[in-house]
């Protein structure tokens, strides 16, 4: 049975195949927005196919999110364990390298992909390996492995999920140094003596304390005058903290304008615009990410490559006409999250699923797109460095260039009891911004040990919108952390 023919149950597609074959969902990418996206068309009795060029689960599962946390969490565990007396007796030393990276294989299934690959079947979505590219309204053209040309049709939709890639400074001889990106931070199993991270944001500060932590010299070069940019500033001044505790040298204010490595497999060098000079073993750039845009065969349906696809709150791309084309997930540059992603994936899958249906989004879902404004105002992030940062919503910052009214609160978390039970001399703090306007909780941030399990309580209240005097009567529970609630209601009170 062809997939053309039926909704159900799509048939597998084989290169060579002849002639087009039609789905009523095509995804282009299979990372974790794309599968979900897929799955969610397919939930809703649509036909769904996937093309993915590397590993069904994309970067997150192999290369970013999965990886790198494995590679922090034992450097965190041993970290509480320092902190709390009666346990620090019995830890000494760091981790055991060896397991670490065997833990960390294990969660990235060693690089390879059969497990995703037995989910998307048992799923019933059909997958076709190979490049992927527009070809024209609804169509999309794949290049195999092998040679082959596949050519699909879209009934309805076709969603590019295809994520985005590390960015890499055009500096002279960057390119021939071979530096790592997060790909080879995230799944290097040598531990290079002296590690020099370029960029001070979440990527550069969790790998500086993953490797510092792994036995690296590590100096972080920071064009910047802050670590953590984007959060509240308290949180990248912590961070900066503990790193140097930890032993990384953090030069702030440095931009690298050269990079040596003369002889392959020996030292690299880099050239400050300070005069200075950095050598190391290996350089990590973590400078940004770029949309896989480029190579998409966007022209064929009149939008230029490079940048961003934008979305409307669907995730449809409006300058597309006919409005068959999608681009969920770190693609359309958003919010370069996996949850958000799949939160989109959720929506978008259930925006195609109800046009396809031709049923108005207001009258099909309360949960769908016509609410979904997660993406600007609650969005959570939790940054696993030792302390760790967590935020949702926005910074006073960023509240006021909304044009909000809002007033900030701050509490000391060393001083909350179920705080100083989790470390001793716990050093955190926690700062709630709120909408005097509403009187609604519109931003927080913790910083701390064990913070970004606290997390939730703040998306939720953005999320939500509770009403500050409804939040007084969510009781936190004594002796735990989230009692910085009460501290942060009591402040504002006054
Ligand atoms: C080091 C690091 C750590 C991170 N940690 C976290 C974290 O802890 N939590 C979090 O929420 N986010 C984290 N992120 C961000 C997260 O990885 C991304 O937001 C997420 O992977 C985006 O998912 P995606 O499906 O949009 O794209 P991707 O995961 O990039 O997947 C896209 C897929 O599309 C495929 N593809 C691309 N072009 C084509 C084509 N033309 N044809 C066929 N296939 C194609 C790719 O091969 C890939 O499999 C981290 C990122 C990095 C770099």
């Amino acid at each position: 049975m062809s997939p053309s023919e039926s909704t159900e149950e799509p048939a597998s597609v084989r290169a060579g195949d002849a002639g087009p074959v039609e789905y009523d969902v095509i995804v282009i990418g299979a990372g974790p927005v794309g599968e979900n996206v897929a799955d969610r068309a397919h939930a809703a009795g649509l036909s769904a196919v996937v093309v993915e060029h590397e590993l069904v689960g994309g970067e997150c599962s192999y290369w970013a999110c999965m990886p790198s946390k494995a590679l922090l969490r034992p450097a965190l565990a041993l970290a509480d364990a320092r902190r709390v007396d009666g346990a620090s007796q019995s830890v000494d030393g760091g981790p055991d390298t060896g397991a670490v990276f065997k833990r960390r294989d294990g969660f990235t299934s060693g690089w390879r992909d059969e497990g995703q690959v037995g989910w998307l079947d048992s799923a019933g979505i059909d997958l076709v390996r190979g490049r992927g590219r527009l070809d024209g309204a609804r169509r999309v053209a794949v290049e195999t492995p092998e040679g082959g040309r596949v050519e699909l049709t879209a009934r309805h939709a076709v969603a590019v999920c295809t994520g985005s890639r590390a960015v890499v400074p055009p500096l002279p001889g960057a390119a021939e140094a071979r530096p790592w990106t997060s790909r080879e931070a995230t799944s290097a199993s040598e531990v290079p003596g002296r590690l020099a991270v370029v960029g001070g944001g979440v990527v550069g500060c969790e790998m500086a304390t993953a490797w510092r932590a792994l036995g690296s010299e590590v100096t972080m070069l920071v064009r910047g005058g802050r670590l953590l940019p984007r959060m509240e500033p308290f949180a990248g001044e912590l961070v900066a903290d503990a790193l140097e505790d930890a032993g990384v040298t953090v030069r702030r204010g440095v931009g690298v304008t050269a990079v040596e490595r003369p002889a392959p497999g020996g030292p690299v060098t880099l050239t400050l615009d300070d005069g200075g000079r950095v050598e190391a073993d290996e350089v990590l750039f973590a400078t940004g990410r770029a949309p896989r845009t480029d190579d998409l065969g966007l022209e064929t349906v009149d939008l230029r490559p490079g940048g961003p696809l934008e979305v409307d709150d669907s995730c449809r791309v409006p300058a597309v006409h006919g409005g068959w084309l999608y681009a969920v997930g770190d693609v359309n540059g958003r919010a370069l999250l996996t949850h958000q992603g799949k939160y989109q994936a959720r929506i978008a899958g259930a925006a195609i699923a109800a046009r396809a249906a031709g049923v108005p989004l207001l009258e099909t879902d309360r949960w769908g797109a016509h609410a979904a404004t997660a993406d600007h105002l609650a969005v959570p992030q939790v940054v696993f460095t030792d302390p760790e940062a967590a935020a949702a919503g926005l910074t006073v910052t960023e509240a006021e260039q909304r044009g909000l009214r809002v007033r900030s609160v701050d509490v000391d978390l060393g001083g909350v009891a179920g705080a100083a039970l989790y470390a001793d001399g716990y050093r955190g703090h926690a700062r709630m911004v709120v909408d005097t306007d509403r009187e609604v909780v519109v931003g927080a941030t913790f910083v701390g040990p064990g913070v970004g399990e606290l997390l939730h309580s703040a998306t939720l209240a953005v999320a939500a919108e509770v009403p500050l005097e409804r939040l007084w009567h969510a009781v936190p529970a004594y002796p735990t952390i989230s009692e910085v609630w009460l501290r942060l209601l009591e402040a504002y009170r006054g």
